[in-house]
Order: structure tokens, then sequence, then C-alpha cells
């Protein structure tokens, strides 16, 4: 094994972390908020997805990435490659995987993808991803198919570093709002796939002793009423909780931007 430690980064799209613990709906999140390296952070404008997701995965700025919508149109992701493909980079041995359900972070046919297939280490059995498509699908059918997956990778080979990514919540925030009964139905939904997650982690770490490091992340908040992409701080609103299973929790810096988690995470490694 030449990591020192596995790292898990889950992606939650458009979660306001505070008012999810608040509600009382989001129990994993909460233990784990409670037990664990955790900061605020704020994104960047235009506090959308695409830019925001690229941003976080590929520890660049818009200014490198040239990701300033949902369309990636110019975007410049050659000159930003994401955690993962760094990580290969610095650890040639490492094992990686992604599962997600949003295509522009990691269906290699769609606009970009953020998360470079990187084919001959899929052929070599370095690197494996999960590829759906919830914008067709809708997240409440698509997310747990994602999280099922993840959970039967981390069972079977425990890659040394993962990202997951869940966008139910998101998709409820727009429908419906973040004040109402849908928004915490979805994020109760994604809180029980968090908590599989978790518990597969655990399990690995009792039977193998690795030491594992889960960090969740969001890209943007999202209005009372549903929506985002403006300078609101509620829209800002972004947050790293970062949970270590068999070492010390993190002494990551108090104050992060979006564009340093990727080398905190692959300092984790
Ligand atoms: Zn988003």
């Amino acid at each position: 094994m030449t990591s020192k430690s596995k790292v898990l980064l889950i992606g939650i799209d458009g979660l306001l972390l505070h008012r999810a613990i608040n509600s009382g709906r989001a129990s994993t999140l909460k233990a784990l908020y409670e037990d664990s390296y955790c900061a605020e952070m704020r994104v960047d404008l235009p506090t959308i997805s695409g830019p925001s997701w690229t941003t976080l995965l590929t520890g660049t700025t818009q200014k490198v990435h040239n990701v300033i919508d949902n369309d990636y149109k110019n975007h410049n992701l050659a000159a930003a490659p994401d955690l993962l493909t760094q990580a290969r980079v610095l650890k040639p041995e490492i094992v990686t995987y992604a599962a997600a359900g949003w295509p522009p972070l990691i269906d290699p046919s769609d606009v970009g993808p953020v998360i470079r297939p990187r084919v001959e280490d899929q052929d070599s059995g370095k690197h494996s991803i999960f590829v759906c498509d919830g914008e067709t699908h809708g997240y409440e059918k698509i997310d747990p198919e994602v999280a099922e997956d993840a959970v039967a990778t981390i069972d079977r080979i425990g890659p040394d570093l993962s990202f997951v990514y869940f966008c139910g919540a998101d998709e409820a925030g727009h429908l419906h709002g973040t004040l109402e009964g849908p928004y915490f139905d979805a994020i109760e939904r994604i809180d029980s796939l968090v908590s599989k997650m978790h518990q597969s982690v655990l399990k690995r770490q009792q039977d193998f002793e690795e030491n594992w490091l889960i960090v969740i992340t969001t890209d943007h908040g999202h209005r009372d009423e549903g929506g985002h992409g403006g300078d609101s701080e509620q829209e800002r609103a972004s947050f790293v909780i970062a949970h270590a299973i068999g070492t010390p929790q993190p002494s990551w810096p108090a104050d992060i931007k979006p564009e340093e988690l990727v080398r905190h995470i692959l300092s984790a490694l």
C-alpha cells in the first residue's frame, strides 16, 4: 500500500449546510460536522455549478480553467487537471474512482469532462468511473445509483482517492425553494447515501486498518425561493468538512479558499 491515507471526497450540489443540519433531517452530516475539521468557504462568482465544481476539483481558478458557465464553451480544462489526475502524477501507483450524475463533471461524451477519463488507467485497473445522467432521469433516481456503485467500489477495492457527487438537493431547491419540505426530503435522502458510504469506510478501516478521510463540500448555496448564480452571501456559502477515521482530525487552516481544497486533499494521501 503506497498511500498513507485514503480520501473520499463527496460533493453535494447546492447544499445549505447549516439549514440542513438545523432541520434535523441530516443526522449523518451533523455527526460528521461535529467530529471533524470544518470550515466555512466562500465561492467565486458566478455561483453556479460549472465554474465552482471546476475550481473545487482542479485547484485552479476561472483565470486558468476558464469555465464561466455550465456550457463549458471555450474551457481550458487542458490547463487544469482534476485532482484524481494530479494524484496519479504524484503517486503513479494510486487507484482512483469517480461517480457522478451531472455529465459535465464526468461524462467523456459531454461538454467537459472535468474528471479526465484516463482510459489507459481504466484499462489497467488504476481508475474507474460511474457515469450516469441525472439531467435526463432526475437525481432522485440517479443519486442512489451513484451511491450504490460507490459503496460497491469502496467495499471491493477501497480506492485511494474517490470523488462521489450528488445533486438531488440542488434539483429540489430549484423546483421548490429551500425553506420547505422537498429540499429537506432530498437532503435526508442524500444524508442516508452518505451514511452508507461512511459505514462502508468504517468497515474497511476495521477490516484492513486503513486510514480514511471523508471530505464533504458544496459548490454554492441557494436562495430561499430557489436558484443561485448571484453574489448574495447565501448563494456564495460553501463549506469543507474533513472527517478522519483512524487518524487525528486534519489541521487544515481555518480560512480556506475553494481553489485550495485540492492541495489539502493531495497532502492527505
Ligand atoms: Zn451546483
